[in-house]
């Protein structure tokens, strides 16, 4: 989608600090970290959110520990699906 931001950085028109890709998914460090690690983690395919994952995303999904916010009232700013990663610190619980 050429009006979404993490679209740009897929295709490198947006300065990122990748810290790994693959043929799926790339993985960058946000821009203003929540955490001494905080990573993100995004599909090449634009999905908007979970909600519009399908059966044939399975790849997209297995494997991580994350936080996803889903939706305006969860917090979700970026509309183009992504995984944060987050470590380094002692984690409060329940999140805000
Ligand atoms: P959301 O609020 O949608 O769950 O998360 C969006 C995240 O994207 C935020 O943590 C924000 O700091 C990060 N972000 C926004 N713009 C940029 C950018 O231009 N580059 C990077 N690396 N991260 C960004
Ligand atoms: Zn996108």
């Amino acid at each position: 989608m050429s009006d979404c931001l993490f679209c740009g950085v897929i295709d490198g028109k947006i300065k990122a600090n990748v810290v790994y890709q693959n043929e799926r998914i790339v993985a960058f460090k946000d821009i203003g970290p929540k955490a001494p690690v905080h990573i993100l983690i995004i599909p090449r395919k634009h999905l908007v959110s979970v909600l519009d994952i399908e059966a044939d995303d399975s790849a997209l999904i297995g494997g991580f520990r994350v936080v996803v916010n889903s939706g305006a009232d969860a917090g979700q700013s970026v509309f183009h699906l992504h995984y944060h990663l987050l470590g380094g610190r002692q984690m409060g619980w329940p999140p805000g």
